[in-house]
């Protein structure tokens, strides 16, 4: 009898399993490491073998899976980090389990926590959502009328690769220069600070660190060190640019902030709405801005959102 809905979180470094009843209540929790040898041939079938272990494959009645990278239509396109090139996941994981009956969907990481999100986080109740995740690159995910919205090419929502900046040129993994993503991730606070420190005479308390991280930069930030401070209001500028230009294309009920960032708090939202909302229309007067409260679990809740 199929009883459970599965949300899968594939990520570079873990794959987590998300045990959901029928009713999306959230049972148990499994986790492997991510096998990326051989191009990630081997996550597939790893994870049938976890789940093989703990239920019968006949008593799952639907899987959701997010995934690092776009994906458009339930098809990967690519997953740089996994090792994947452009994987049919549906067709391959019906296979390796054996059983045609079970409902599959696949979705980008970021899209999956925007769900997740709206499903059993800060967005209940909303159905359009723009969710921002601000960690080592920056994902974003849309929702509109409670949909995953994935885009023809899966980019839907990837703000982190906006161009925005002409000042610093600093270089993108996605080949490029000056993307949202190199100024206002958590990796992207830290080389505008080392920018800043190196053409500053002023003093900073980050001097006293080789190697700091983004969230030394807020702290010292929210303690009012004027370096710091500058940093980061910086990043939240280029970031709140990017948000004002979401706003007139989707014009969301609410933007979600994620990721390591965020655990900033408000300090992080009233740094954005300081520059958002002189760059939207007047009458706009009060957006939703609100910190992500699912964490890490955002990938399976979102995941099984898919296929609820
Ligand atoms: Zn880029």
């Amino acid at each position: 009898m199929r009883k459970y809905n599965l949300g899968i979180d594939i990520g570079g470094t873990s794959i987590k399993i998300g045990l959901f009843s029928l009713d999306n209540f959230l049972l148990d929790i499994w986790k492997i490491p991510t096998n990326k040898a051989s191009y990630g041939d081997k996550i597939l079938f790893e994870i049938k073998e976890l789940i093989a272990e703990k239920i019968a494959i006949n008593e799952i009645r639907a899987i959701g899976i997010g995934v690092p990278g776009p994906v458009a239509k339930n098809m990967v396109f690519s997953c740089v980090n996994l090792g994947w090139g452009e994987k049919d996941v549906v067709k391959e994981l019906k296979e390796i389990l054996e059983d045609d009956e079970i409902i599959i969907k696949v979705a980008n990481d970021a899209n999956v926590a925007a769900a997740g999100e709206i499903y059993q986080g800060v967005a209940k109740g909303y159905i359009n959502a723009f969710m921002v995740t601000l960690g080592t690159g920056i994902g974003g995910g849309v929702i509109i009328d409670g949909k995953v919205v994935d885009g023809i090419n899966g980019v839907a929502g990837e703000i982190g690769h906006t161009h925005i900046d002409d000042l610093f040129n600093l270089n993108c993994n996605c080949g490029k220069i000056g993307c949202l993503e190199t100024v206002a991730s958590a990796t992207g606070i830290v080389r505008l600070a080392k920018v800043y420190l190196n053409n500053s005479p002023l003093p900073s308390p980050l001097r006293r660190y080789p190697d700091f991280s983004a969230k030394k930069v807020i702290d010292y930030a929210k303690d009012e060190d004027p370096l710091a401070m500058e940093i980061f209001d910086k990043a939240m500028e280029y970031l709140a640019r990017v948000l004002a230009k979401v706003t007139y294309i989707i014009n969301p009920d609410i933007f979600i902030i994620g990721g390591g960032v965020s655990n900033a708090g408000n300090f992080v939202i009233e740094r954005i709405e300081q520059y958002y909302y002189p760059l939207v229309v007047p009458f706009i007067k009060k957006t939703n801005f609100a910190i992500a409260t699912l964490g890490n679990n955002a990938g399976i809740y979102g995941a099984c959102y898919l296929v609820k």
